[in-house]
């Protein structure tokens, strides 16, 4: 078990968050909902503020013990970022553009003769349509709950075990968890404000196909969604202050920014907005950059990060400070400075904001404060699992996926120890729909598996696979052990070490030569 620890140790701003926030906790000090605030009675013995992910599956877990009283407030949508303003939206929106590649593939050598237009309006309703049915269904399933009491307000702590919900409730709680989640950032500067400078919350529900816009930020959303409105066919460009998908192997967003250049993307780099104004003559936004460059564009899509939810949680009433980041400080068990309060989701400091971080959260936290007091071990809330293990996937086009260390972050970690195993295929003269990158890198002495990240058609499905393979720690040998499954693209994940570092040539569409040989 070497390697899983040696990871965990290390692993960037994350966990300087969380080494500051008292890792070393024993759980015989971590409360129950049996143990805890035997001194009196208590409107709830859990009451979680924020029904996101998390919160709800929390409340669900905890809901199945019947002698339970659960609480859980929330002031916006069920089901949170993920379901309403996030994943579920995104993901039906991107999945329905993707016809569009199917096309350019079908379309390839004459072999089918396509034409087709899309519908905004029915994209839109279809995606209002998705998004109602899901945040109804966590909605309704939690008020039949017999022992959860739902408020569709918001809540926030007034002192020791109280919390005030709305105006003008107030109940007594055993134990808190907050799960408040986040919003995206904004930035701040001349024309911000205006109208047409959208953040994803609005992206996602334009009621017109926009013709062009400017996103600013090189991260997941910003790739995502410029992305899929270059598929629906708008004119962007993407302005980023260092350059695209920086937390990804580098050979993947490469192939990314290679495909989305390919499909018609313009890349501003290192240089976002300065000041905005809105055109006198047109719906046109106009935009002048850091570096004097002017742009039109009908939308300004800020795309720099998210923020927690957590000034108005009252938290400085009962003596729990804030990271600088605005996030919430716990330790390994979720619990904050304060005994009785826990936060799972996007707001824990040193966590990743991802709703299935969240999710195994909400069930580990299950698992600490549901234990029998005479148990003395549990599955840690914070991380969850450690990092190497988080399998994520880009869903722009292409797909791309990644779990564990990068090549660079390899390196670092594990200097002249790392061997890495590259295949991709060449972007200069090879059908776009066509392009894609399998890449394994590996310790070198042991064989261990450091990471494995892909792109091209079917990465999103296929990282999970690769998530799973993961968290059970294989070596190189025993990976490519694994019958090839012929005639698939991703046989090569298990021949490739006879492919060993093809990248030389034309790796990258800046290399290619002017023309093809036909
Ligand atoms: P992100 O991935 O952290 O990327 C933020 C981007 O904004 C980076 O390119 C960053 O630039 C840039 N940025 C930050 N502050 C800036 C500033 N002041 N001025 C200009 N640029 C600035 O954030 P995100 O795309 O908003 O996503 C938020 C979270 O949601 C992420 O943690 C991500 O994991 C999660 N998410 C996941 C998925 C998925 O799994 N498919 C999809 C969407 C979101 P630098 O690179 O220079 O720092």
């Amino acid at each position: 078990m070497l390697l899983p620890l040696l990871l965990a140790a290390t692993a960037g701003q994350g966990a300087a968050e969380r080494v500051s926030s008292g890792l070393n906790v024993e759980l015989k000090d971590v409360p129950t909902v049996t143990t805890y605030g035997d001194e009196g009675a208590f409107d709830f013995d859990v009451f979680i503020i924020g029904a996101g992910s998390g919160g709800i599956r929390l409340a669900k877990t905890l809901s199945r013990q019947k002698q339970l009283k659960v609480g859980i407030a929330e002031s916006r949508d069920f089901g949170g970022t993920c379901v309403n303003r996030g994943c579920n939206p995104k993901k039906t929106l991107v999945a329905a553009s993707a016809f569009l590649t199917d096309m350019e593939q079908a379309t390839a050598h004459s072999i089918w003769n396509v034409t087709a237009e899309m519908s905004w309006n029915s994209l839109q309703k279809w995606r209002a349509k998705k998004v109602s049915n899901i945040a109804k269904f966590y909605n309704t399933s939690l008020k039949g709950t017999r022992n959860v009491e739902v408020f569709e307000e918001g809540a926030r702590v007034v002192g020791d075990h109280q919390v005030e919900i709305g105006a003008d409730t107030h109940k007594t709680v055993r134990l808190l968890v907050l799960a408040t989640g986040g919003r995206p950032r904004r930035m701040s500067f001349p024309g911000s404000d205006l109208p047409n400078v959208i953040t994803s919350d609005e992206a996602l529900e334009l009621k017109h196909k926009p013709t062009s816009m400017l996103v600013v930020g090189g991260g997941y959303i910003a790739a995502e969604l410029a992305s899929f409105f270059l598929q629906v066919g708008a004119d962007v460009t993407m302005a980023m202050r260092s350059s695209l998908l920086k937390s990804f192997d580098s050979d993947v967003s490469g192939l990314v920014e290679d495909s989305l250049l390919r499909r018609g993307l313009h890349i501003s780099q290192g240089n976002v907005p300065a000041s905005i104004v809105q055109s006198s003559r047109s719906n046109m936004l106009e935009v002048e950059m850091t570096d004097g460059q002017k742009l039109e564009a009908e939308y300004v899509l800020l795309a720099i990060g998210r923020e927690p939810l957590t000034a108005d949680l009252g938290l400085d009433t009962v003596g729990v400070a804030l990271h600088e980041s605005g996030k919430v400080p716990v330790n390994k068990y979720g619990q904050t400075q304060a005994p009785w309060i826990f936060a799972i989701g996007d707001i824990v400091a040193g966590g990743m904001e991802l709703q299935p971080v969240a999710v195994k959260q909400a069930d580990h936290l299950a698992d600490v404060i549901l234990r029998d007091s005479s148990i003395n071990t549990a599955p840690t809330v914070q991380p969850p699992v450690p990092d190497e293990h988080v399998a994520t996937a880009l869903f722009a086009t292409p797909r791309a996926g990644s779990v564990g260390l990068t090549e660079a972050e390899a390196n670092k970690r594990f200097p002249a120890d790392v061997t890495v195993l590259v295949e991709k295929s060449e972007p200069c003269c090879s059908a776009i729909y066509s392009w894609e990158l399998r890449k394994v890198v590996y310790r070198t002495s042991d064989e261990r598996l450091l990471g494995i990240h892909l792109a091209g058609k079917g990465a999103d499905e296929l990282v999970q696979v690769f998530g799973i393979v993961m968290a059970v720690d294989p070596t190189w040998t025993q990976f490519k052990s694994a019958l090839p499954v012929h005639p698939t693209s991703t046989e090569y994940f298990v021949f490739m070490n006879s492919y060993k570092s093809k990248r030389k040539g034309n790796w990258r569409l800046s290399e290619c030569p002017a023309s093809c040989p036909s």
